[in-house]
């Protein structure tokens, strides 16, 4: 594959900092300031990314829940949405505990195309626009074209997973289509560098079966393969 070029890397605390005084978006900016009125106790902020640092796969959701991010300030803590990711990525080894307020992650950071808590969790197009730039400080610290180990992004969801594309380096994506989502989907974009795409595991699709517990399972031991860790349930560990 061609030599592309990346986004300007910033210490992470640079990034973090950046992320904690945005209030880019007056929408979000209003509701969280209304939730901070309803749940002073709360968070109430942008939350960035968290987790490895030496990250080999970055896990992106949409945006922060309510009881979730919002709450508890890192992205997929706090709510039943996390609670269903993380007895996933602790059986494929990627976290220490299936209890998300407990764990550390191994090899895998995540975190979400939005920082800011939304109405109906439902971000509008210029709110994901307007967050780009954060994305894209956080995807310039996981991968790089002098990477020499395989990387994962892994998206959940289609939302996500499109924006996400959007973010990524313009000599990564330019000229090509995003790839269409779909659970399990799979593509090469760069040199060591792989988009896995799996459906999100909110209420609405884990309480009707369209996300079992086997399909995030299916998903995570592949993108465990992908990068190289042996997983706990890998006969080779
Ligand atoms: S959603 Fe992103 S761009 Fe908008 S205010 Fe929050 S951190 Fe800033």
């Amino acid at each position: 594959m061609r030599p592309v070029a990346v986004s300007e890397r910033i210490s992470v605390r640079e990034r973090r900092a950046r992320i904690a005084a945005c209030r880019r978006c007056p929408r979000l900016v209003a509701w969280i300031d209304e939730q901070r009125e309803r749940e002073p106790s709360h968070h109430n902020a942008p939350v960035p990314d968290w987790g490895d640092l030496q990250a080999r796969v970055l896990l992106v959701g949409l945006a922060p829940g309510r009881l979730g991010a919002n709450r508890t300030g890192r992205a997929f803590v706090g709510d039943s949405s996390s609670n269903f990711l993380f007895n996933g990525l602790a059986e494929a080894g990627f976290a220490t505990s299936a209890q998300p307020a407990q764990a550390q992650l191994r090899g895998l950071a995540i975190t979400n195309v939005v920082k800011c808590l939304p109405p109906q969790n439902a971000p509008v197009r210029t709110e994901l626009r307007n967050c780009q730039s954060h994305l894209r400080a956080e995807l310039a610290a996981f991968w790089s074209p002098r990477v020499r180990q395989p990387r994962v992004l892994l998206s959940l969801g289609g939302v996500a997973h499109r924006a996400l594309w959007q973010a990524l380096p313009e000599s990564v994506s330019a000229g090509r289509a995003c790839p269409p989502f779909s659970h399990g989907g799979e593509s090469e974009i760069a040199d060591n560098l792989r988009l896995v795409s799996c459906f999100h595991t909110s209420k609405l699709n884990t309480q009707t079966g369209r996300l079992t517990p086997d399909m995030l399972r299916e998903v995570l031991l592949r993108v465990s393969a992908l990068v190289g860790l042996a997983s706990p349930h890998d006969p080779r560990s």
